[in-house]
């Protein structure tokens, strides 16, 4: 299925590249997709008693790639209790250091397996191969490897303190970053000694379950990671188990504030990490070019499937005029289409029902009076596509200036100075991410002060690296994940002489 919305907008720049790209794609043959997978509970995969099974499909042609299972209570029961065993007779009591080594094994794994991880996380979820293949396993196996390193060190990294684990982590994950979510969730835990029972998203379990064959492969003790298929009902049965000690969810924030008011009051730890609409804003004496290319990192990447990613585009209007048009000229180029192409710069958005979501907030955009501008693009005749958007004579109340698209599309505003720029840039319900572009430090720093968001960029954006914490202010969350601040949310910490904290 092709989007409705065709191509719109004036002053279209004649394409920059007279040349076309001859296709380059990445064999699927690397892949082998079983016709149907169970739930992987206490170190094997077995059928789920709820006899229920979902069709998981490539969103690029709309295939059917395999049933999978579909967990209910007593599924989630059964999880639970294995990663409970687990905690209390091998994992808990490990020493950090025979932990690391569980954790260093995942890491190479994943590297010495990673082009069949990549080509699995493109078919199952639509994102371009280049973007699985340099971004997602990279920082995947990036993950365990420095969490293994910081297993055996938890005294220095905090002193005079007891680190006890909590227990069970439920941990329940989105559809964006597949493999990286699961990393990012189940690598503090594992290095702190808990265990967890993972339950990725309905649309791309696939990964997950790969996953789960690499702990096979490392002989991770039975039960100590438990990946458990499903949609929603999964998800919020995994929350309300009593056994579970900590939940940890990356999703909409909707569902965040679901999953807070069933936690309240069970004494149950929690972390959220949730929605964004982050500002990149560009000064008029940023260095233009390397904006732009900030600009298209930060919105078309992932096709805007992406809970950081800079939305919303604050330009000072001294160099609106150029940076527009410099990004029309930038959309001109970028290849949309299949994403295991290696040249393909956006893929397919992730679901039917994502697509719908972009369309009628695109539409709600045109209707409040803003410009659409999108690029002359082939759309594939199967599959869910979004051509890249943006939108200029964008108003601080129009629906796409304040809510979360999680598409590929730009809404640009412009202000004066430096002091509008921050008031537009705070003006929003969330705080996960912002970008600055100057030449000044000194503008960076007065900026990164005052922007209420958890990662601020300067002259770049949609950077990560495991050893640097990122979460959310306001409705985007509260916790850390990566560095020393995302063992903490794993952790219960006793003062030596007897108090917690
Ligand atoms: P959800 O928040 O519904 O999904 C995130 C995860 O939570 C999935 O594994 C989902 O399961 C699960 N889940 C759903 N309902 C519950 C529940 N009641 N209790 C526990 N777990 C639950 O995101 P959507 O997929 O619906 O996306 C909707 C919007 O959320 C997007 O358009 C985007 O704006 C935003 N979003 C933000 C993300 C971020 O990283 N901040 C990531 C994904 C989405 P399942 O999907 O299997 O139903």
């Amino acid at each position: 299925m092709s989007t409705k919305i065709e191509p719109r907008g004036e002053q279209r720049p004649q394409r920059a590249t007279p040349w076309e790209y001859a296709p380059a794609p990445e064999s699927k043959d690397i892949v082998s997709i079983r016709d149907r997978y169970g739930l992987f509970i206490d170190g094997e995969f077995v059928p789920a008693k709820s006899g229920k099974y979902f069709e998981t499909i490539n969103p690029s042609n709309e295939d059917v790639l395999a049933e999978v299972a579909e967990a209910g209570p007593e599924d989630v029961g059964l999880a639970v209790t294995a990663a409970g065993k687990a905690f209390e007779k091998s994992w808990g009591d490990l020493p950090g250091k025979e932990r690391a080594k569980y954790l260093y094994r995942i890491a190479r794994a994943l590297q010495e397996r990673s082009r069949e991880f990549a080509v699995l996380e493109t078919i199952d979820g639509g994102k371009p191969i280049k973007e699985s293949r340099d971004v997602d396993l990279p920082l995947a196996a990036a993950h365990f490897f420095y969490y293994a390193g910081w297993a055996d060190k938890l005294e220095y990294a905090f002193p005079d303190r007891v680190a006890r684990p909590l227990g069970v982590a439920g941990q329940v994950i989105p559809w964006n970053f597949p493999l990286l979510m699961a990393a990012w969730k189940l690598a503090p835990a594992l290095a702190t000694g808990n265990t967890s029972v993972l339950k990725p998203a309905e649309t791309t379990p696939l990964t997950a379950l790969l996953l789960a064959e690499v702990f096979q492969e490392v002989d991770l003790p039975p039960g100590v990671v438990n990946v458990l298929t499903g949609a929603g009902g999964t998800g919020a049965a995994l929350v309300e188990h009593p056994g579970v000690s900590k939940i940890a969810f990356t999703g909409s924030t909707d569902v965040g504030k679901r999953i807070r008011r069933a936690v309240a009051g069970t004494g149950k730890h929690l972390t959220l990490e949730l929605g964004g609409k982050a500002a990149n804003i560009v000064f008029e004496d940023a260095p233009i070019d390397q904006a732009i290319e900030g600009i298209v990192n930060g919105i078309y990447f992932n096709q805007g499937h992406v809970c950081c990613a800079g939305s919303r585009l604050l330009v000072q209007e001294s160099v609106f005029e150029p940076i527009l048009e410099k990004l029309k000229e930038r959309l001109q180029t970028l290849r949309v289409g299949d994403p295991l192409d290696k040249n393909t710069d956006v893929g397919a958005i992730n679901s039917k029902q994502q697509l719908e979501k972009i369309e009628e907030l695109v539409e709600s955009g045109i209707e409040e009076g803003a410009e659409i501008y999108q690029p002359e693009c082939h759309l594939p005749e199967r599959g869910f596509w979004f051509r890249p958007t943006l939108f200029t004579g964008v108003s601080q109340s129009h629906r796409i200036a304040r809510e979360e698209i999680f598409g590929p599309v730009l809404s640009i505003l412009t202000f004066r100075t430096p002091e509008e720029a921050l008031e537009k840039a705070n003006n929003t319900p969330y705080g996960l991410s912002a970008g600055v572009w100057t030449e000044k430090g000194s503008r960076i720093l007065w900026m990164t002060e005052r922007l209420r968001a958890g990662v601020v960029w300067a002259n770049t954006f949609n950077r990560f690296d495991p050893s640097s914490p990122f979460g959310g202010y306001k409705e985007s969350g509260f916790g850390r994940e990566g560095g020393l601040h995302g063992l903490e949310p794993y952790l219960e910490l006793v003062d030596r002489n007897g108090g917690r904290r």
